[in-house]
């Protein structure tokens, strides 16, 4: 099987983008038309989170099994250890197996209801993301990307433990990590000088939020702890009535920020699209990008 982390060691750069699992049928019908607008770029890859209720689980499996079964695209499948036993845990990575699903995301999750609460393992579960991706790995041939945090994980008490963490789910098995939302290029560059000097070279790919809505942003920045740079919020409230021109303003820094972070060498760009797909497509567009990119070649990972 040919993982990401060995098409990021031939020196290509990764270009995918996240979906969550709607709950309507008007966002199911949205997502799929943003996934059929991202596929004809052939991204790396294409991830799909998982949400805290049984419901919300269900739906992400849904949407990775046709995503293998319906498109050329390659699914990363999110999974937290939240409210899941061991036993549970191994079904699901089954269901993922026998849909063809090669690639998870192993997460811990948090608290439902409060996210930013404390941290209680499931009696017969796992404790730790680094616990997910051991299990994940002894489960087959799956390639498994982990969780990273340009401004640390909230929970983390100093930079130290955080990297320390880091790393050791890295060594685990990890193939590569996908970054927390962030808004300023030098936290993600820090963030990787201290994995590296820790002596881990796990690729760490970031993941590009575009601001386009003030309001919106504010609370996902809230939630994940992300700095909110002040000086794109005025600009974003001053345009709180024209929408185009916030759209355009949220464009234009993620752009920015892309630009700098391929400058500075990030293997990849990981997209947050909300289950649409113009700003994204804009944003690569301006960069330019596609035949920089790895192409995912299907069948390359079976
Ligand atoms: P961990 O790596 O377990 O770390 C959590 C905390 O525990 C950190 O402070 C860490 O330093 C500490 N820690 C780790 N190992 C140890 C140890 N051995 N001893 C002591 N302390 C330790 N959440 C969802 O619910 N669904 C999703 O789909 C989802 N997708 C995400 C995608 C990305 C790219 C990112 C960055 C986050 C995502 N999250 C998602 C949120 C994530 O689940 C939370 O941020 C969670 O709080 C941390 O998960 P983790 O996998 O980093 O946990």
């Amino acid at each position: 099987m040919n993982t990401l982390r060995d098409t990021l060691a031939m020196g290509a750069r990764s270009l995918s983008f996240e979906f969550f699992p709607p709950k309507s049928a008007a966002g199911e019908r949205a997502l799929w038309q943003a996934i059929r607008r991202i596929e004809p770029l052939s991204p790396t890859f294409v991830s799909v989170t998982y949400g805290a209720g049984g419901s919300s689980r269900d739906r992400t499996i849904d949407v990775t099994k046709r995503l293998v079964g319906e498109t050329t695209l390659r699914p990363v499948a999110h999974l937290t250890a939240v409210g899941h036993s061991v036993a549970e845990l191994r079904h699901i990575i089954g269901q993922y197996a026998d849909a063809g699903v090669r690639d998870v995301l192993a997460l811990r999750g948090d608290p439902p209801g409060a996210p930013n609460g404390p941290w209680r393992p499931h009696p017969h579960g796992l404790r730790h993301a680094q616990e997910l991706v051991t299990l994940v790995k002894e489960s087959g041939e799956f390639s498994v990307g982990v969780a990273a945090f340009p401004e640390r994980h909230p929970a983390s008490p100093d930079w130290d433990s955080d990297i320390r963490h880091f790393v050791a789910k890295c060594r685990a098995g990890a193939d590569y990590a996908l970054t927390q939302m962030f808004f300023r290029v030098e936290d993600y560059l820090r963030l990787r000088d201290r994995v590296a000097a820790a002596g881990c070279d796990t690729p760490i790919i970031p993941e590009i939020m575009p601001a386009t809505d003030v309001r919106q942003i504010r609370r996902f920045a809230e939630l994940s702890h992300a700095a909110f740079p002040e000086d794109l919020a005025h600009r974003l409230e001053a345009a709180r009535d024209d929408p185009g021109a916030a759209h355009r303003i949220g464009v234009d820094h993620a752009t920015m920020m892309a630009e700098r972070l391929l400058a500075e060498g990030a293997p990849g760009l990981h997209y947050i699209t909300l289950n649409r797909s113009t700003a994204t497509l804009e944003i690569h567009q301006n960069l330019g990008l596609s035949a920089a990119v790895a192409r995912h070649q299907p069948g390359r990972h079976q």
